[in-house]
């Protein structure tokens, strides 16, 4: 069978593509490796949608779902540990219109409020809506292994099938349209689309904080993890190892207990280089030499860890060079994107780096908007990227890499298969663009 959509990938943007052109009457095959859905939110255990601007409507939708079951709940920073490091804490005052607001003053100093879920309920509630969607099959544990091309129109190429496997079955799937949503862009890569790793030359797009030398520095990765009274119930290694750093990102779960972000381990370049099997044991190691410092700094220390993410936390991977590339400057613009006509997403999250202080350095950008050129390789008229991938520069990677923003992008590109007209995003309110202008 044939599918008006193929959808590759499962997590943050998959979800935005494929239950939107769902809904629009797409006939959507939506694929994932994996035997859930969720992507990192739900297999890496980055179970928090970070304060930020977001329009998306999925978002919103899931979060409402979720809170109604009391599987989410908002969670704001309380600096009230040994410490003075904030951790978060369930908030019931908050609404999710106060996530959507990445400062609470007008000062920058106090973040606003997150959204905080249960991974395995995120799960299982994807499901359920893909389920509710008559024009959407899901397959799962079925994994991309080739693009296959054609000859398109205007010069440019087309997909016609991909070649994918599921218990030891190849197949291929042919579709009108493909969306890669795999984060790593599996797809694109293998339909020859140009792609960049590594932070680019200031050459490249001129951008202030650029590197003159091209770079392969990657944003860190991490392995976040659950704890709950009592005793650690998984097994670290005797030896710990890297800097005693007791600097980490701490949300209380829906369900009781933390959910535990150490939020610098890894050097991106050096777990690519590694693979994720030796990478996660270095990471090991790292939580080893730093869980008990984490402990007494945010003051848990009845506290043992009982669920490591079973894949590893990936903040930056090969990103494409599409139509468009999302810049610095678009940042400092603090517009939200009114300087370009195709916005489909907006945030204002700040532009971060994961540094070997354990830490985060955030510069400071104003808000900026995601134009639907980013999406769009330069090679092909019927693929698109709506994942973290997505064409970006290494440096404003960074900052739109969110959950909510990919499945906004993601939302975006299934309204623009479905109607061929670009899905400009909701602007958000004008007090909130004049502060940053
Ligand atoms: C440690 C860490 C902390 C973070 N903190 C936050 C935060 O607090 N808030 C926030 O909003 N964001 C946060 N982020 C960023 C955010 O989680 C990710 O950038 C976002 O989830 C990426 O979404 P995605 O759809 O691009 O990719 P993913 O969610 O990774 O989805 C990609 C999917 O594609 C599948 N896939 C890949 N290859 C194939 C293949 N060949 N065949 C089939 N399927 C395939 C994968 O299994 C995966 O499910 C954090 C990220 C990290 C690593």
């Amino acid at each position: 069978m044939a599918y008006d959509l193929v959808v590759v990938g499962g997590g943050a943007g998959g979800t935005g593509a494929a239950l939107t052109a769902a809904r629009l009457g797409l006939r959507t095959l939506w694929l994932e490796r994996e035997s859930a859905l969720g992507g990192t939110g739900v297999h890496s255990l980055v179970s928090v949608w970070q304060p930020a601007y977001t329009s998306s409507r999925l978002a919103a939708e899931i979060a409402e779902r979720l809170l109604a079951t009391d599987q989410a709940h908002f969670t704001a920073p309380r600096a009230d540990t040994p410490s003075g490091r904030p951790i978060y804490r369930r908030d019931d005052a908050a609404s999710y219109a106060d996530t959507l607001q990445r400062w609470r003053d007008e000062g920058h100093t106090l973040l606003g409020p997150a959204l905080t879920y249960d991974a395995g309920a995120m799960a299982s509630l994807l499901e359920e809506m893909a389920a509710e969607e008559p024009c959407l099959t899901v397959r799962l544990g079925t994994v991309f292994l080739e693009a296959l091309s054609e000859a398109g129109a205007d010069g440019l190429r087309r997909l016609r099938a991909v070649r994918v496997a599921q218990d030891g079955e190849v197949e291929e799937v042919a579709g009108g349209h493909f969306i890669d949503a795999t984060a790593d862009l599996a797809v694109a890569d293998s339909a020859g689309c140009q792609i960049r790793w590594g932070q680019e030359p200031r050459a490249a797009y001129g951008e202030p904080s650029a590197p003159e030398q091209p770079s392969l520095r990657l944003n860190g990765w991490t392995l976040c993890f659950e704890c709950h009274e009592g005793p650690d119930r998984v097994d670290l290694p005797g030896e710990g190892s890297g800097p005693p750093a007791d600097w980490a990102h701490i949300s209380e779960l829906p369900g009781g207990g933390y959910n535990v972000n150490m939020v610098y381990q890894l050097a991106g370049e050096t777990g690519w280089r590694l693979g994720r099997e030796l990478a996660r044991e270095h990471l090991l190691r790292n939580i080893a030499g730093r869980w008990a410092g984490v402990r007494r700094a945010y003051g848990l220390e009845g506290y043992g860890i009982t669920h490591l993410a079973p894949r590893i936390g990936v903040r930056e991977g090969p990103r494409l060079v599409a139509r468009y590339v999302l810049r610095e400057q678009d940042f400092h613009r603090g517009d939200f994107g009114r300087h370009h006509p195709d916005c489909v997403a907006w945030t204002d999250h700040a532009l971060d780096r994961h540094g070997p202080d354990g830490g985060c350095t955030e510069a400071a950008n104003g808000p900026v908007g995601v134009p639907l050129r980013c999406l769009q390789p330069q090679e092909y008229d019927n693929l698109l990227v709506a994942c973290r991938g997505a064409g970006f520069s290494s440096i404003a990677a960074s900052a739109v890499r969110l959950q909510r923003t990919m499945m906004e992008l993601g939302e975006a590109a299934a309204r623009y298969i479905t109607t061929g007209d670009v899905p400009v995003a909701q602007l958000p309110a004008q007090d909130r663009g004049a502060r940053h202008a």
